[in-house]
């Protein structure tokens, strides 16, 4: 398992968690035995906006004796008087909700408290207005929430409540269909939904994604956008390099599918590669780099995706990003213009001329030259 710091709150966060939509389908004996497994292969991220109120009682039993080596997301907005999930602006409701959650799950606290599942301007108002956001700064006074978060599928209410309020985390609907304005939760323009990805970036404001198969979708050619199927590995990996990602939470059914989540970063790298989505009709990235490192290896060993992520961020008014371009071994100053990369992208960047204009950006706004 790879970590990754949210650097709002130091916690150290598996690049890979689990959200919990199906796991109520396991069963009690499955359910506890496919969470055990999570935790001993490393994961220590979950999200608890479950598909049913009986994944509660499943993490009580499985995971009540390493609370502290875990962190829970709750969202203050679900709510299972029926059962399954359903969503509730109704104070008293979110109340009783959260005080469930808490004994089923033999906590006292919650690690992330999320503003749950906004997505029209109105709701965040309302929201206001009812006394949830309150009751989180009250639980959050008396110790039981550690940190405020929010859940959204839409830019535009993410940019609204990040102006208003200081959150430590973010929950996005994250996958290349979504970024493409695809798929039910493509809320938002591509330029739009990189801006919360680099808003968060510069402010160290985590990401955890949802979705990142788009419910399944991706992983199925006759029910892909796209028509030609994805691997969970492709999907994970793409989300695992937008900027501000610390971790991709896919909902795990069984023992199996947490296994399989596990071999996520023992897998090659081939098969991580997600570059076909270039040849993707829908997909417009031309020119523009998704930071997916097909074009390597560099003769000169600069790391691709990731000189261009800093780039992109710098521009984009992240204070640490310079910081960390200069950490690098090789910067853009390296690259001897072999042209090797730019045979190798998909998307049709020019990368040695990119290199250039990297390399007069540094240098221009750095006593220290580009490195
Ligand atoms: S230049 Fe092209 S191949 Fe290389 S990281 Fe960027 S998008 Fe990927
Ligand atoms: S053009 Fe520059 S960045 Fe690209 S492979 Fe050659 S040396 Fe590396």
């Amino acid at each position: 398992m790879e970590y990754r710091t949210n650097r709002k709150t130091g916690d150290r966060i598996s690049d890979i968690g689990m959200g919990t939509a199906y796991l109520f389908e396991a069963g009690m004996e499955e359910g506890v035995r496919a969470l055990q497994t999570a935790v001993e292969g490393g994961i220590n991220y979950f999200d608890l906006a479950a598909g049913h109120g009986d994944t509660y009682p499943i993490f009580g039993e499985a995971l009540a004796d390493v609370r502290k080596d875990v962190f829970y997301q709750i969202h203050f907005g679900a709510e299972y008087s029926k059962g399954i999930y359903g969503w509730s602006l109704d104070l008293d409701t979110v109340k009783q909700s959260v005080d469930q959650q808490l004994t089923q799950l033999k906590t006292d606290y919650i690690d992330y408290g999320f503003i749950h599942c906004l997505d029209e301007t109105s709701d965040w108002k309302k929201y206001q207005e009812n006394g949830i956001l309150e009751y989180i700064y009250t639980l959050r006074k008396e110790g039981v929430v550690r940190h405020l978060a929010l859940s959204s599928h839409t830019p535009s209410v993410i940019q609204a409540v990040l102006d208003d309020v200081d959150v430590d985390m973010l929950m996005f609907s994250i996958n290349a269909a979504y970024d493409s304005g695809e798929g039910d939760y493509a809320h938002g323009s591509m330029n739009e939904r990189t801006a919360v990805y680099q808003r968060c970036q510069a402010e160290g404001i985590g990401i955890t994604v949802m979705k990142p198969f788009s419910s399944g979708q991706l992983l199925d050619a006759a029910q892909s956008p796209f028509k030609v199927a994805l691997s969970k590995a492709q999907c994970l990996q793409y989300a695992l390099d937008r900027p501000g990602v610390i971790s991709v939470l896919p909902g795990a059914r069984n023992t199996e599918e947490v296994r399989e989540l596990l071999t996520f970063h023992d897998l090659p790298e081939e098969e991580k590669d997600y570059s076909i989505i270039a040849g993707f009709e829908l997909v417009d990235t031309r020119g523009t780099c998704v930071y997916c490192n097909h074009c390597m290896p560099c003769p000169a060993g600069l790391d691709i995706g990731l000189i261009n992520k800093y780039y992109d961020l710098a521009k984009a008014g992240d204070p640490l990003a310079p910081e960390h371009y200069r950490t690098l071994e090789h910067g853009a100053s390296d690259c001897v213009s072999c042209g090797h990369c730019d045979s190798r992208c998909p998307f049709g960047v020019n990368l040695s001329a990119r290199m250039e204009e990297i390399r007069e950006y540094f240098t221009a706004n750095s006593k220290y030259g580009d490195r």
